[in-house]
């Protein structure tokens, strides 16, 4: 069995969900093979972790395998930062069990910032994964009481375009990211609930404090937190913010 082989099998090995022949055949690959059984074991790790924290037996396995698939995603195991990774899970629980809730399943987040806002601004986003304009339009109104606007006065005469926007974890917590672009360059504008702030990582809510109401450059990313009533957002591009600034507003005009 080769390394590509034996990885595509680790979830169910790990939760002894294979035949004896399989299971075997990992085995073996593993005592063979170093770097496998590193990866192995530090899946296994964040399992017992994740186990211990959250009950596992309350979760539907196919948003457990979600779960996993997410915390890894998010690349935070290669430092072991384990209260991280447990509050990115702890989020995804959170908000898993919410949009389970609601019976929306549109809702299902399908990022996890992670902290890299180079990344994190010049990632391209799969145009599946986007939201529509008009669901775009309701997730902004219904769930934050705002609207977007592209109209040149409140743009600062920036030429302003949104071109999608999906469902995230920002640090641990549920938000609506909206990719745009100004003067054709990338911008990220991620919103959340101000009602939620205080629950973000220490780190984010360090940088909150600081780029609220002012540029401040991260990774040659230039940040800015802004509020609207109840949403609050973070503002992020490699170009100027002028344009954005205005351009979020209270949802009733
Ligand atoms: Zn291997
Ligand atoms: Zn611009």
């Amino acid at each position: 069995m080769d390394c590509q082989t034996a990885r595509k099998w680790m979830s169910p090995y790990l939760d002894s969900e294979l035949e004896t022949a399989k299971t075997f055949e990992i085995g073996e690959h593993l005592r063979a093979c170093e770097p496998c059984r590193r990866r192995f074991d530090a899946e296994r790790h964040v399992d017992d972790m994740l186990r211990d924290r959250l009950s596992r037996e309350s979760m539907p396995p196919a948003l457990w395998h979600q779960l996993r698939k997410e915390v890894n995603r998010s690349e935070l195991l290669s430092g072991f930062r384990i209260p991280a990774v447990i509050a990115t899970a702890a989020g995804i629980m959170l908000f898993a069990v919410l949009y389970m809730a609601s019976g929306d399943r549109s809702a299902k987040p399908s990022e996890v910032f992670t902290g890299q806002w180079a990344h994190y601004v010049n990632q391209s986003v799969p145009s599946e994964s986007m939201l529509s304009d008009a669901e775009i339009e309701k997730a902004l109104l219904d769930d934050y009481g705002l609207r977007f606007s592209t109209a040149r006065e409140d743009t600062h005469r920036h030429p302003v375009k949104v071109m999608g926007g999906r469902y995230v974890l920002f640090g641990s917590q549920p938000a609506l990211e909206l990719r745009v672009k100004c003067c054709g360059k990338d911008a990220v504008i991620t919103t959340f609930l101000r009602s939620n702030a205080g629950k973000l990582p220490r780190g984010i809510q360090e940088l909150e404090r600081e780029a609220f109401g002012k540029d401040v450059k991260r990774d040659g990313v230039n940040i800015r937190v802004n509020t609207v009533g109840e949403a609050e957002f973070f503002i992020a591009s490699e170009h100027y913010l002028d344009g954005l600034m205005d351009a979020i507003q209270p949802g009733k005009a």
